[in-house]
């Protein structure tokens, strides 16, 4: 057995995968493979059995399904591939995980599962499903009754191993690896290594190669780490309350992929921050311009993916935002490095959901110091910051602006009406919050405290009978996508333009919104209809807007691909 410590600096495309996989890799904005990936793609590629050692959420599920993917035949229709996972949800996420990979390559994925009725299954299985997707209970049930054959499997997973052995399915394990042909390939991944999962691979494995991807240590000791639990649905809205009560210079944001970029990007932005995305597809000369404002201060918030933030070197840089999670401890320490710069205090905070709580022990053990937990602020604690800035304003209004011919028409108010004097100028007060509401609702943030769904363990032990429906994990937080506020637009005053970026790109009105809106500076109720076509779009935008606008969206990039504006005939 050997131990690898992969290269950073590898690529999808270094590690031998074929084009439909990178292809999807890259519209699902995956920017380059994680540690485990990086050091077990190749090793699964040339067919040799793996053993897999990574905490929660560094992306071993890429790190097998990609190799599994390239190696099989979507032209067989018989299962090929079977995945055991612990729980129902880690089989759907994982199935869910094999159908995104492989949406150009044309494979049958199939997740089966307590709780689920046989029926569907059955159809599925007859049609000739090519990957299955199972946990041990309902796996073993299929076998037992003819209905999953596997003599012509080509290779098994085991995932999340030692918690399929704390759920007591090692027996269900071992009985379904004996029903597997002596050939197929295995790879078992694990996140601990206790003795029963080594003998299970000592017996079963032959000749694995052991990956484990052990996690470098030293964070600056200039910098405050803070965490806080949130679920994924929720992240934005914390994040928001958190902006605003922090006493931030400038800050960095980091996301997982380069879609994410754009979006929370977007949305920072239609909350009123100075803010752009950094991706690696945004073109070299782009990426330094972007930097540039941020060193000069035009720009106060950076929303970047680890790549394109590589040795970002920003003074004013006060607080790193983890809104994501790094897929492994070295890229968190890569990433708080960004703040606490030339002897400067910084601020790091991340945002953790209740599945990666392993993925922040592990930071916590691998960079030798525990985190102070954060408190999301409340609805109160927003009020009434903006109730004494507000205040402020007030005062420095009455100091510094001559307010002569304003006393004049609130005197003159005052004659022609009864109200009292607080009265209109609560009425003002009301007024100039505008389009940005003062006082915010009270919302709690109250993660789930369990990590996984057990029903399927709950499941077995009432005896496979009655079924039970999982929660599905919120994994769509891009819901109020598309909920934008427009503004009045009377169709004479706005003109139609083309953008040659469509369906094809995977792009959305959101996008788009956010990319005119940053690049043209111009407020998004400004931006009229949006319709997407297959190869372009066109967008309704005021025909009052600037020359100089319009030729910054001309050279402007929307989902990392050029936006080529083009006016109408
Ligand atoms: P694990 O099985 O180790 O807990 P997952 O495979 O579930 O981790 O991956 C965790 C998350 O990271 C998923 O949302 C996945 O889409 C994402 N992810 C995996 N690999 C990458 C990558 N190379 N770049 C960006 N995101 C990734
Ligand atoms: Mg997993």
């Amino acid at each position: 057995m050997t131990s690898s410590t992969p290269n950073t600096a590898t690529l999808f495309a270094d590690l031998g995968l074929p084009q439909p996989l990178l292809q999807s890799l890259s519209e699902l904005g995956y920017e380059k493979p994680s540690p485990i990936q990086a050091a077990s793609i190749p090793i699964l590629l040339e067919g040799r059995d793996l053993l897999g050692q990574a905490q929660t959420g560094t992306g071993k599920t890429a790190a097998f399904a990609l190799p599994m993917l390239t190696n099989l035949d979507p032209k067989k229709k018989y299962p090929q591939l079977l995945v055991l996972a612990p729980t129902r949800e880690l089989a759907i996420q994982v199935a869910e995980a094999f159908q995104r990979y492989s949406r150009n390559m044309g494979f049958s994925v199939l997740p089966i599962y307590g709780g689920q009725s046989y029926t569907n299954q059955l159809k599925q299985l007859k049609r000739g499903a090519q990957i299955i997707v199972g946990t041990p209970g309902r796996v073993m049930d299929h076998i037992n009754r003819g209905t999953l054959v596997l003599k012509e499997l080509e290779a098994l997973v085991l995932d999340e191993a030692d918690e399929m052995l704390r759920m007591g399915f090692i027996d269900d394990v071992e009985w379904i690896l004996k029903h597997t042909p002596e050939s197929r390939q295995i790879a078992l991944f694990s996140a601990t290594m206790p003795k029963e999962i080594k003998k299970v691979a000592n017996t079963y494995l032959n000749n694995p190669e052991h990956v484990k991807i052990e996690t470098k240590t030293t964070t600056a000791s200039t910098i405050r780490q803070r965490y806080s639990l949130v679920n994924n649905n929720q992240k934005l809205h914390a994040f928001a309350r958190v902006l605003e009560v922090v006493d931030f210079d400038a800050v960095i944001v980091f996301v997982r992929t380069k879609l994410a970029t754009v979006d929370v990007a977007e949305k920072l932005s239609a909350r009123g921050y100075r803010c752009q995305a950094l991706n690696g597809d945004i073109p070299q000369n782009q990426r330094e311009q972007v930097i540039d404002k941020m060193k000069r201060g035009k720009l106060d918030i950076l929303v970047a993916t680890d790549v394109a933030a590589r040795g970002l070197d920003i003074e004013r840089i006060s607080h790193v935002v983890n809104f994501d999670i790094p897929l492994d401890t070295e890229s968190y320490i890569h990433r708080i490095g960004r703040t606490g710069r030339a002897g400067r205090q910084g601020e790091a905070i991340l945002f953790v959901t209740p599945r990666e709580r392993r993925l922040l022990n592990a930071i916590e053990r691998a960079t030798n110091s525990p985190m102070e937990t954060m408190e999301i602020p409340s609805a109160n604690d927003i009020n009434k910051k903006r109730a004494s800035d507000f205040k402020q304003l007030i005062g420095e209004t009455i100091d510094k602006v001559d307010l002569e011919r304003f006393s004049q028409l609130v005197s003159e108010f005052m004659q022609e009406g009864d109200s009292a004097p607080e009265t209109i100028a609560a009425a003002l007060a009301y007024i100039a919050q505008s389009n940005k509401p003062l006082f915010e609702a009270e919302t709690e943030f109250k993660p789930e405290k369990r990590e996984f769904d057990r029903s399927d363990r709950n499941e077995r032990s009432r005896g496979r009978s009655n079924s039970r429906d999982g929660n599905r994990d919120s994994r769509d937080n891009n819901r109020d996508r598309g909920k934008r506020k427009k503004g009045p637009h009377k169709a004479e005053d706005m003109r139609t333009y083309r953008i040659q970026v469509g369906r094809n790109d995977g792009i959305k009105p959101g996008n788009i919104v956010g990319a005119i809106a940053n690049e043209a500076d111009l407020d998004s109720k400004n931006i009229g209809h949006i319709k997407i076509n297959d190869d372009h779009s066109t967008v309704d935008l005021p025909k009052a807007m600037p020359k100089a606008m319009i030729k910054k969206l001309q050279k402007a990039y929307v989902c990392g691909k050029p936006m080529g504006l083009t006016e109408p005939n």
